[in-house]
């Protein structure tokens, strides 16, 4: 008798060993999907991960009811990444398997199963025909030094950063990289966050490798993304991989390049659900597995690269001059705390960036600008008494939105009507307090009638179509101005674009985060860089409240040595990476007193291990998120404290946490490495 231990994509710990029906037992093999039964009426997609006689120690084995594939779809390689994954970020693997592969991989129920046969049937349309074309561009004399410089170091380093101003260039280079590559018959996977994975890049990068690449993005169709899974275990499959953080768990048969497009980005972290894993980092580990190079791409490094590159640990190559020797942008601080005790503000706008603005646009230029808050005010406020809408799931106000005339909750994404009355006074008017993006469309519209202005935020690119038409529709020269939240920030390559303009600098340093600075720093110089990108050297007006300060200052001279120095006094006083790694530990139940008692038991428990270095339970910032109480744990991990113990022993305090009768309902993940 033959029994198969499969993986479920569940948050289950452990292989479950179900038995082989006579009939499948030349067929099945490791890396195979099944459909099995679990619990009494369930039935799920499972994948194999081993084949075996040992009969198992329990009464009543459940047998395989289908096997869906003949070849496995999971390969050796992928098992082994997975368990990384796993051990990692402390979940399980059926929990890394269910994001590893594409839905439509995973059917539920007989009617999906049917499809997903029918799917497979139909061959994949990814890889096309394998001439290359020939890339159109020579490289400038700085390219080709980097090019050689990091060929070089790819000699000595498994990774290196390029770390090179907005519009260097870059891209170029990676081009020329991936070529090489590829005439060696090695695969390349280039990474981009999400959201700067446009048309725009695709575009480019198809004009040059064709049928040679494949594109694999969350917006995707099921059916689509399922196609690239499926193109990848093709006799000749695509040899470059374009895609998001997600695009890690595709089967690669023989990677040889990796490059992580802007490695800063915070969002290649996933939040939600859990694998809560970083895309950069774990290209880093898949890079490893294949001997493959990694080269991290940005103008702006994140300090946990930079630190490495600085010891040595990581190449490091750079390019201080953007392609065709344009100037970096001017960036111009207006000082609005000045200006507004002079009553000299125009609402948000200061006379300097109204100038700027409306002599770009009659010269026939365009201009960005820059809010990192949607919907149309923060919150309203009742004109009376001071009583503030909020959600009633959410321990959080709600945003008003103009367009939809409601208000939203954006964390569990309830709407609201907006009241005719303060239900504290009953007075009939409010005020809106705060700035989104929609109010700022509003106002340059009121500002400048003749000038077409464009909006980009979640609200307005719901759809891939309308993220695309937006930026197509500018890069088109179909709007004057674009107004966005940090979308616009991100990759976006437009020829004419002379004025940017960032209207409140401030919201972003004052979060209360150890990394708000740097993160400012990181999309304020991103946003500047969108400006003068080709031809004269562009304009940024940054308005701000804090003129006069160290980083306001390290950001308009791009000074990016000077802020990573201050910043890292910093990290290394207080215990923060890239000195110390750090584990949040999150805890949420219905019921907020048992909820609190709970997370003070855990912070004691996990104190016996780690001493000082465990801080909380704290509420964080909002307190409750659709109906669960929340508490957060922040450990300090020694970055030389072995991983294993480390994960061992949280487990397992999670798992004593878990098992007692009164933690009924209580939920517990651990975030490492949060962002
Ligand atoms: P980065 O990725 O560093 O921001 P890009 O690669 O997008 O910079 O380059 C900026 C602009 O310069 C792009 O419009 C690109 O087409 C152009 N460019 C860069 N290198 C070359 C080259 N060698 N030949 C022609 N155009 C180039
Ligand atoms: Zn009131
Ligand atoms: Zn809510």
């Amino acid at each position: 008798m033959l029994y198969a231990d499969v993986i479920l994509p569940l948050p289950l710990h452990d292989t479950f060993t179900y038995a082989v029906p006579e009939d499948m037992k030349d067929d099945i093999k490791r890396g195979c999907r099944v459909v099995v039964p679990f619990g009494p009426k369930k039935v799920y997609t499972a994948v194999v991960c081993e084949v075996h006689d040992r009969c198992p120690d329990f009464a009543e084995v459940k047998s395989v009811v289908t096997l869906l594939d003949k070849k496995p779809v999971v390969t050796d390689k992928q098992f082994e990444f997975w368990r990384w994954i796993a051990d990692y970020y402390i979940c399980s693997v059926g929990e890394v398997f269910n994001a590893a592969l594409p839905g439509g991989m995973k059917p539920k129920d007989g009617d999906a199963m049917k499809a997903d046969k029918k799917r497979r049937r139909t061959k994949s349309a990814v890889v096309g025909d394998l001439s290359l074309q020939i890339a159109s561009s020579v490289l400038s004399e700085a390219q080709s030094k980097a090019y050689e410089e990091i060929c070089d170091s790819f000699t000595t380093h498994n990774v290196t950063l390029l770390h090179g101003v907005t519009s260097s260039g870059k891209t170029e280079i990676y081009i020329k990289l991936i070529k090489k590559t590829i005439s060696e018959g090695k695969q390349v996977l280039y990474m981009l966050p999400e959201i700067a994975l446009t048309t725009q890049i695709t575009d480019r990068l198809n004009k040059v490798f064709g049928g040679d690449m494949c594109v694999y993005h969350s917006k995707f169709t099921d059916t689509q993304r399922v196609r690239v899974y499926q193109g990848m275990l093709e006799e000749r499959p695509p040899m470059l991989v374009l895609g998001v953080r997600s695009s890690v768990f595709l089967p690669f048969t023989n990677l040889g390049l990796v490059i992580v497009d802007e490695e800063h980005e915070t969002s290649y972290k996933q939040q939600e659900p859990a694998p809560r894993y970083n895309g950069r980092n774990a290209a880093l580990v898949l890079a490893r597995m294949y001997g493959a190079s990694v080269l991290l791409g940005t103008a702006t490094p994140s300090f946990e690269v930079y630190h490495l590159a600085r010891k040595g640990r990581y190449g490091y190559v750079q390019l201080t001059k953007r392609y065709n020797d344009v100037r970096l942008p001017e960036i111009q601080i207006v000082d609005v705390k000045e200006l507004r005790r002079k009553k000299l503000m125009k609402g948000p706008f200061s006379d300097e960036l109204v100038t700027a603005m409306r002599d770009a646009v009659s010269a026939g230029e365009q201009v960005i600008l820059f809010q990192n808050r949607r919907g149309y005010s923060n919150f309203i406020e009742c004109k009376c008494c001071g009583w503030v809408p909020r959600c009633e799931h959410c321990d959080v106000s709600l945003t008003y939105h103009k367009e939809s005339n409601q208000m939203t909750c954006h964390y569990c994404g309830r709407t609201y009507a907006i009241p005719d009355v303060c239900p504290a006074c009953e007075e009939k008017r409010f005020i809106n307090k705060g700035l989104g993006t929609e109010k700022v469309e509003d106002l340059v519209i009121s500002l400048m009638p003749e000038a077409r202005v464009l909006r980009m935020d979640l609200d307005t690119t719901r759809s891939r179509l309308s993220y695309e038409t937006i930026i197509s529709q500018f890069a088109d020269h179909q709007a004057d101005v674009l107004v966005g939240t940090q979308m616009v920030t991100k990759g976006l390559d437009f020829d004419n674009v002379s004025v940017v303009g960032i209207l409140d600098a401030d919201t972003m340093l004052n979060q209360p985060d150890f990394r708000s600075y740097e993160r400012a720093f990181h999309t304020l110089s991103q946003v500047a860089g969108r400006a003068g990108r080709r031809g004269r050297q562009g304009r940024v007006i940054l308005q701000t409240h804090s003129a006069d300060t160290d980083i306001i200052r390290q950001i308009v001279n791009n000074d990016f040595w000077g802020m990573f120095y201050d910043q890292m006094q910093e990290r290394k006083l207080f215990n923060y990476p890239p000195f110390f790694r750090l584990i949040n530990v999150f805890l949420r139940h219905r019921e907020n007193n048992l909820l609190e008692h709970l997370s003070e038991e855990m912070a004691m428990r996990l104190r016996t291990f780690f001493g000082d270095k465990v801080l909380g339970p704290d509420s964080p910032p909002v307190g409750r998120i659709k109906s669960m109480y929340i508490r957060k744990i922040m450990i300090k991990v020694d970055v030389k404290a072995p991983t294993d113990a480390v994960r061992s022993c949280l487990s397992s305090v999670r798992d004593q946490m878990l098992s007692q009768t009164v933690a009924h309902g209580l939920t517990i993940y651990y975030d490492v490495d949060p962002m």
